[in-house]
């Protein structure tokens, strides 16, 4: 097994480590890398370091559909033949995002952050707001499936929060985990349209963190930053942040009383970063990740949505 890191040119990030696994039927990677001819070069010329000729790749498994995960995944197929493979929940966002059209994404963005209550520069939409669709899958994955690594066992797990198909690798004592757990930072984890109530992302990814700690101290091979030991205590790690940001974020909406917008509440929360210097893109994925507490703690009942109000409001059970 091999790592090579794939860059993400202009992505504090800095890169995307893509593993290869050896099989009689050639080698299968796990992720690709982002879709840019620096990161292909890197791609190929460092499998070609370890003697594997990007030709001879057998498939291809992607933990999410994100580009930096899935970009180069369609190159590799191209030159191989390659399958690619990722769960049924992310390829049914793949095939969403392959029709859509550029004209009703703007439109579907715009309203979505006036329902959050952006002003300003925050509610105007970016010029290439739509993303670029990967390529799409082959084959897809469910939770326990075994992937196509001849020879060895390779076992999905459904890790939903990040994306909805997110997955993690299971090999022997080893978990590739994506972005799911990661040994310093945490993955995004946003609701969109900010203001849905049929998913709960935050619920979905703590249960997806419990069930990679119940795997025990696997050692966990990231998509980024770097391998570490123990995923459980990490994954325990970040479950722990997430109750407290809930438990700060109810105290919070208590203390102010009055009913607020998720804008407000995205402004009022802690981030890397002083709200005020962050743009109006990172101000979006902040408000995604506001809106995904706050989804979680309304689906506990420890907060509610005012009915009735444009933009959302979110207030305290007690207020
Ligand atoms: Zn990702």
């Amino acid at each position: 097994m091999w790592s090579v890191p794939v860059p993400i040119p202009g992505n504090p990030l800095g890169y995307t480590l893509v593993y290869a696994l050896e099989s009689p039927r050639g080698p299968v990677l796990v992720d690709a890398g982002w879709n840019h001819p620096d990161a292909w070069e890197a791609l190929r010329g460092g499998l070609g370091m370890l003697g594997i000729d990007v030709a001879d790749v057998h498939g291809v498994v992607v933990t999410h559909f994100h580009p930096d995960h899935a970009g180069l995944a369609g190159q590799v197929r191209e030159v191989s033949g390659a399958w690619i493979a990722m769960h049924e929940a992310d390829a049914a966002l793949v095939t969403l995002i392959h029709g859509l059209d550029e004209e009703a994404h703007r439109d579907f963005q715009a309203e979505m952050l006036r329902r959050a209550g952006a002003g300003g520069d925050d509610a105007r939409v970016p010029a290439s707001a739509r993303p670029v669709p990967p390529a799409r899958p082959d084959r897809t994955l469910r939770d326990g499936d075994l992937v196509d690594l001849p020879g060895r066992e390779l076992r999905a797990i459904h890790t939903p929060g990040h994306t909805p198909g997110h997955l993690c690798l299971q090999l022997g004592d080893r978990l590739f985990t994506g972005d799911h757990v990661l040994p310093d930072i945490t993955p995004h984890v946003g609701i969109y349209p900010y203001d849905r109530t049929d998913v709960d992302p935050l619920g979905d990814f703590l249960m997806s963190l419990e069930k990679v700690t119940s795997l025990g101290p696997l050692t966990a091979l990231p998509a980024h930053e770097w391998i570490f030991p123990d995923v459980a205590a990490r994954a325990a790690e970040i479950r722990h942040h997430h109750e407290e940001r809930l438990h700060t974020l109810a105290a919070q909406l208590t203390a102010h009383g009055e009913p607020l917008t998720i804008w407000e509440i995205a402004a009022m929360m802690t981030w890397n970063r002083a709200w005020d210097d962050l743009s109006p893109m990172l101000r979006g994925m902040a408000a995604g990740e506001a809106a995904a507490h706050l989804r979680t703690l309304e689906a506990r009942g420890a907060i509610r949505r005012v009915s009735g109000v444009d933009p959302v409001r979110f207030q305290a059970l007690d207020s």
